[in-house]
């Protein structure tokens, strides 16, 4: 086996065992690989080892993947999700291009994304990115305007909300001393809860939802714990990125 489909295996296991351990069918649990940086290689590693659903977070790295992996033999194709900040100007390549969307923060780029998104394509699927760890450094919208930002999402034509989106701000960043293990869960748990809280709370008033996407290398058992439906895990599967 391939490293990255050894990588793979070892993550598949860990949502496996934390599902199982709150009472979870791990099937309700989908894994998004986040190639972000990698090279094309391991998107096509983590392909032939079954993974199906890819996460970028900068439009022309993601695009030019999956431009070339789309010209290129290789089936099944996979499932492109962009999960990266997203400005205006750069709205138009994400439509025609990417299956999903997790980083909605604000109503225009909604709007251009349902504007741009090409008639011969399914709606774009997306998630509204909401900021659960109330730190005006983070991205995401603010915990109090998430609700009317989700139903002015949802009226809009050419996309379908399916869910919420968050990345807490890193506990050990938090708190240093968190050395205790259910200390740092408890940690961790916390600002997903406050994510699920509000979708369950959507759910109530009629939106049809069915995606939590929380989760990462790090947290990605506290995220199964508050009901994740959807991690995204870059290192654990194609190790730390280098930015240089
Ligand atoms: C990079 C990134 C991830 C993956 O993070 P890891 O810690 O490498 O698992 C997940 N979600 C988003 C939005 C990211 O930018």
């Amino acid at each position: 086996m391939s490293e990255i489909s050894c990588a793979l295996q070892a993550v598949l296991a860990r949502i496996a065992s934390a599902a199982t351990a709150c009472g979870r069918d791990p099937a309700t649990v989908q894994l998004l690989a986040v190639s972000k940086t990698k090279p094309l290689a391991a998107v096509t590693a983590a392909l032939a080892a079954g993974q199906q659903q890819f996460g970028e977070n900068y439009v022309q790295e993601g695009v030019d993947k999956i431009v070339t992996l789309t010209a290129s033999a290789v089936l099944p194709q996979p499932v492109w999700h962009f999960i990266g900040p997203l400005q205006s100007n750069k709205t138009r390549p994400v439509a025609e291009h990417f299956d999903w969307v997790h980083s909605i923060e604000r109503l225009k780029i909604a709007e251009r994304l349902s504007q741009q998104r090409p008639a011969h394509l399914p709606p774009l699927q997306v998630c509204v990115q909401v900021n659960v760890s109330q730190e005006a450094s983070k991205s995401g919208c603010a915990l109090e305007e998430a609700a009317a930002l989700c139903h002015a999402v949802a009226a809009l034509p050419n996309l379908q909300l399916r869910g919420l989106m968050a990345i807490p701000a890193p506990v050990e960043a938090e708190n240093a001393n968190a050395a205790d293990a259910a200390a740092t869960l408890a940690l961790q748990r916390a600002p997903f809860a406050r994510l699920r809280e509000l979708y369950e709370q959507l759910r109530r008033d009629g939106l049809a939802l069915d995606t939590l996407s929380m989760g990462m290398s790090d947290d990605l058992e506290a995220a199964i714990m508050e009901g994740a439906t959807l991690v995204r895990v870059g290192t654990a599967i194609f190790g730390a990125r280098n930015y240089a």
